[in-house]
């Protein structure tokens, strides 16, 4: 279905009828600083700063070098390429845990403003916020550093919901592991495995941050999802829905083929140098449309900014996991 074929259902139907589930590594965040080097991810910035030895970083290098071939190996089967991940990132989180980690590490990190967004990411969440639409964020990378940096920009509002991995800390801070039971990793980022969980262990503060299952059960009826990433893996996040609307950010460092492949799997394709103002315009054109709204885009934009100064109450979601 073409992209403006889907906008019209999505418009029909309604802001009520939609959720977004979006990546956050690359994707809420920039992928390149330039052609030789990739921005901090919410893994790499604790390499980065310097918090992790060089044992870690020679470690991470060597299972880099292992594994990353079959992750780019499209001839490989979904089940093999899993089994493989789990391998590589379990053998990854085991190293980290070798290393002196600890809880004020993230807070750090986040202080010294090495994790930066896309321009627009800002707007888009309190966007989302102010339409009252969930927005998963679904990282395979450190949940804990994701949720205090939506902290510290005044972000974590009550529909972000965060499905990462979750750093486990000893009585003294320590870092000594995951808590949840499954790594998240690019070839298991499926919200079906969410249903995996639920159905094994009543406990989903092992994977998720602030949420519950009957929270999953209210927004069933959202058929129409907006999906946004910046890996052709991202788009098996939500595959289950018929009408889902595929984002991708791609770097032109990435080159022409992996182009091509976003062309195919993504609806609309953005640039890394730019930031989420078209992914706000496709909001703003759906509600703009919707019945129950006449807001012109100028109009909408002083509501926003009306809301958010006025009456968005900042809550701090207090993480179950400190
Ligand atoms: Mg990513």
């Amino acid at each position: 279905m073409e992209l403006k074929d889907k906008i019209n259902i999505f418009k029909n139907e309604g802001i009520e009828k939609i959720k977004i589930i979006s990546d956050f590594d690359g994707t809420f965040t920039k992928q390149y600083k330039n052609k030789d080097t990739r921005e901090n991810n919410s893994v790499s910035v604790f390499r980065n700063e310097n918090y992790l030895s060089e044992v870690y970083s020679n470690g991470a290098k060597k299972l880099f070098e292992k594994y990353n071939k079959y992750e780019r190996d499209s001839s490989l089967s979904k089940g093999k390429k899993t089994k493989l991940m789990e391998q590589w990132w379990t053998e990854h989180w085991a190293l980290m845990q070798k290393e002196n980690m600890n809880e004020s590490n993230v807070l750090e990190v986040i202080s010294k403003k090495q994790i930066k967004l896309r321009s627009g990411v800002e707007k888009f969440v309190k966007i989302s916020n102010r339409l009252k639409i969930p927005l998963f964020i679904f990282s395979s990378g450190t949940g804990n550093l994701i949720e205090e940096y939506l902290i510290s920009k005044q972000i974590n509002f009550s529909n972000v919901k965060i499905i990462s991995n979750l750093w486990k800390f000893d009585e003294k801070g320590k870092f000594i592991g995951l808590r949840n039971k499954y790594i998240i990793h690019s070839q298991n980022k499926d919200v079906s495995l969410l249903q995996k969980w639920f159905s094994e262990s009543n406990n989903n503060s092992e994977c998720l941050i602030d949420t519950n299952i009957s929270y999953f059960d209210s927004i069933k009826k959202k058929k129409n999802v907006i999906l946004i990433g910046d890996s052709v893996h991202d788009v098996r996040m939500c595959q289950k829905y018929d009408n889902i609307i595929k984002i991708g950010f791609i770097s032109k460092h990435l080159g022409k083929d992996k182009k091509k492949e976003f062309d195919e799997q993504f609806d609309l394709v953005i640039d890394d140098e730019k930031g989420f103002e078209k992914i706000i315009k496709l909001l703003n054109e759906i509600y703009s449309n919707d019945k129950k709204s006449s807001f012109g885009f100028s109009l909408f934009n002083k509501l926003l900014k009306k809301k958010v100064e006025n009456e968005f109450k900042f809550e701090k979601i207090v993480p179950n996991y400190f």
